[in-house]
């Protein structure tokens, strides 16, 4: 059974998998389309709409319909109310996650079952481990959480491995700026590719940047012409309806300015009336602030590759819907003196998802071949597997999928690596400043990591010790624990009795490629593991998590 990929986008959502050839293939749905917006409009208290539907009832019916749920991942205070009940960002991103599942299907795929998801690099823990909640509340297993601009990559790698061999050539190195616009959220990453490598050397970002604010730039300006228009009536972004249908206008006309020099858009509000007429130029100049902040990142982001020894960049990847205007290619090439290359923006990353995910279950496959036949130690790595054993078992897993084997072993040979996207530490008493934050992991750090850090009880008998783990919230390692995110909010529990003060219990930070973190805790003297048990933090408690799991799975979802 394959694995497909999905990217839960901010604005649009799109699902695709490996077809018969081994190329990646977008699923279209009932509709036709490729690509779904992310939004779900909560029709009654049992069922749902997702997609353009939802999207156009956003403006009958705004109190109901939840868009840019996005950008409230990690936000664990969060919920959308509506007819009574109440829905966290992972359970309305989980009515999309299954909504594009029925697409699929409806497609002609099999059914969803294990799926690898994207979410924007900058994405810290939290953020990834409420992805990985919607995916389970939506019944998958998530095989993996992939940065975006991997799967960006990896898609645009792959199609040059397909094609002349550059990536896989020995020595053959490139590297990359993945400039990604999104309809919500902004990356910029530096990726190096060579030698069958992919490796994420320096990530920037803002998840609170996107086509949507430049959608609010357009509507702002359309509500004043509007307003000197018809000094009597109401002022549409006073209305919430009214504010729907002007930002919907607004990112028509953005479009539009995509490929025009001039529209013009009519905004009809309170039995009044005006045409407003809107040049690329003017909106360039009203949204120029915004571009600039996208430059200034990628400029922070390509200073960090230079301290990781990246002295230029060979490519310009443009991504991302936003990634259309003109001026994004207008102002990279003033300000950087690069060339972008628009490259299937809407589609790339579900894509390069599905090429992840194929290459996760060929590994897996080949694995498990190898365990069974008792050639490789259930648990140990596939490259220490002799090679004619690898070789065996690759050729009998490409037989039983009918794909060429020079395929499959090219998948097996594709390595990601990635980095940290938001340090982490602990915040412990310092002599100097007071309660401070000591950095364990910085950003930017090479994937997997994994520290360890002892920490001594402090009397005899101690059975506790509190652990707060925080991350790193602006662009510097801060220690002022106000510039921190609380990650966890913990006991390390269990500490056995008639031990001394002073006795150490060694605590490991690890932190995957997926960039979830996973914290034990070891008694050294005693040498037994401890428990760490959370109050606050990401993790919702059991209960929280089957009511929420039920609300996913009673509301049903209405297909127009
Ligand atoms: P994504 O999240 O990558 O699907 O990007 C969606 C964003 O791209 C939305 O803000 C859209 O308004 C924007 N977008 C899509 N097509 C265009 C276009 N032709 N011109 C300008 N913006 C566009």
């Amino acid at each position: 059974m394959g694995v497909y990929g999905i990217d839960l986008g901010t604005t649009n959502s799109a699902i695709a998998r490996i077809d018969a050839d081994g190329r990646p293939e977008i699923m279209v749905g009932m509709t036709g389309d490729t690509t779904i917006p992310s939004v779900v409009l909560f029709a009654s208290a049992n069922d749902h709409l997702v997609g353009e539907g939802a999207r156009r009832e956003a403006r009958l019916d705004p109190e109901h319909v939840c868009a840019l749920v996005k950008r409230r991942m990690g936000d664990t205070e969060w919920r959308f109310a509506a007819h009574g009940e109440r829905w966290s960002a992972p359970a309305v991103s989980a009515l999309i996650l299954k909504s594009l599942a029925s697409d699929a299907e409806f497609g002609g795929g099999e059914r969803v079952k294990r799926v690898v998801i994207t979410v924007p690099a900058y994405f810290g823990d939290e953020e990834r481990r409420a992805t990985l909640q919607a995916g389970n509340y939506a019944g998958f297993d998530v095989a993996g959480v992939l940065s975006e601009p991997i799967a960006a990559a990896l898609s645009y790698g792959f199609g040059r491995l397909d094609g002349n061999m550059d990536v896989g050539k020995q020595g053959a190195r490139e590297t990359v700026l993945v400039y990604d616009l999104g309809g919500g959220t902004f990356d910029a990453t530096v990726i190096e590719l060579a030698d069958r490598r992919i490796s994420v050397l320096a990530v920037e970002g803002d998840h609170q940047l996107g086509g949507a604010d430049w959608d609010e730039r357009i509507a702002l300006y359309l509500s004043q012409q509007f307003c000197a228009a018809n000094p009597d009536a109401e002022d549409p972004l006073d209305d919430s309806a009214g504010s729907q249908m002007l930002v919907l206008a607004a990112e028509r006309a953005k479009r539009e300015l995509t490929d025009a020099d001039r529209t013009e858009v009519v905004v009809a509000h309170d039995g009044a009336r005006a045409v407003i007429s809107l040049t690329r130029d003017e909106v360039e100049a009203m949204t120029a602030s915004l571009m600039r902040r996208t430059i200034d990142l990628s400029r922070d982001c390509l200073a960090a590759a230079g301290k990781r020894g990246v002295s230029s960049v060979d490519r310009l990847l443009l991504v991302g819907g936003s990634s259309r205007m003109p001026m994004v290619e207008s102002e990279l090439r003033k300000e950087l003196g690069l060339a972008g290359e628009l490259r299937d923006p809407d589609l790339s990353v579900a894509r390069g998802a599905a090429l992840y995910g194929e290459k996760l279950e060929m590994e897996r496959l080949v694995i498990a071949d190898l365990v069974t036949r008792g050639r490789l130690r259930d648990g140990a790595n596939i490259q220490d597997a002799p090679q004619q054993d690898l070789d065996n078992a690759i050729g009998r897993v490409a037989a039983s999928f009918g794909q060429p084997v020079g395929l499959v072993r090219r998948m097996l040979e594709i390595q990601v690596d990635t980095v940290v996207s938001r340090g982490f530490g602990v915040l412990a008493l310092d002599y100097q400043y007071g309660l401070a934050a000591t950095w364990l992991v910085t950003r930017n750090q090479t994937l997997p990591v994994r520290v360890r850090r002892s920490f001594g009880t402090v009397r005899p008998d101690q059975d506790e010790i509190a652990l707060t783990i925080v991350e790193q919230q602006g662009q510097a390692a801060s220690l002022r624990p106000e510039d921190t995110k609380v990650l966890i909010e913990g006991r390390i529990r269990g500490i056995p009795p008639g031990y001394p003060e002073g006795s150490e219990v060694r605590v490991t930070f690890e932190m995957g490629f997926d960039g979830v973190l996973h914290v034990t805790a070891h008694h050294i003297d005693a040498d037994i593991p401890l428990v760490l048990s959370t109050q606050t933090g990401a993790t919702l408690s059991q209960s929280d998590v089957e009511r929420e799991l039920d609300q996913v799975q009673r509301s049903r979802r209405r297909s127009s």
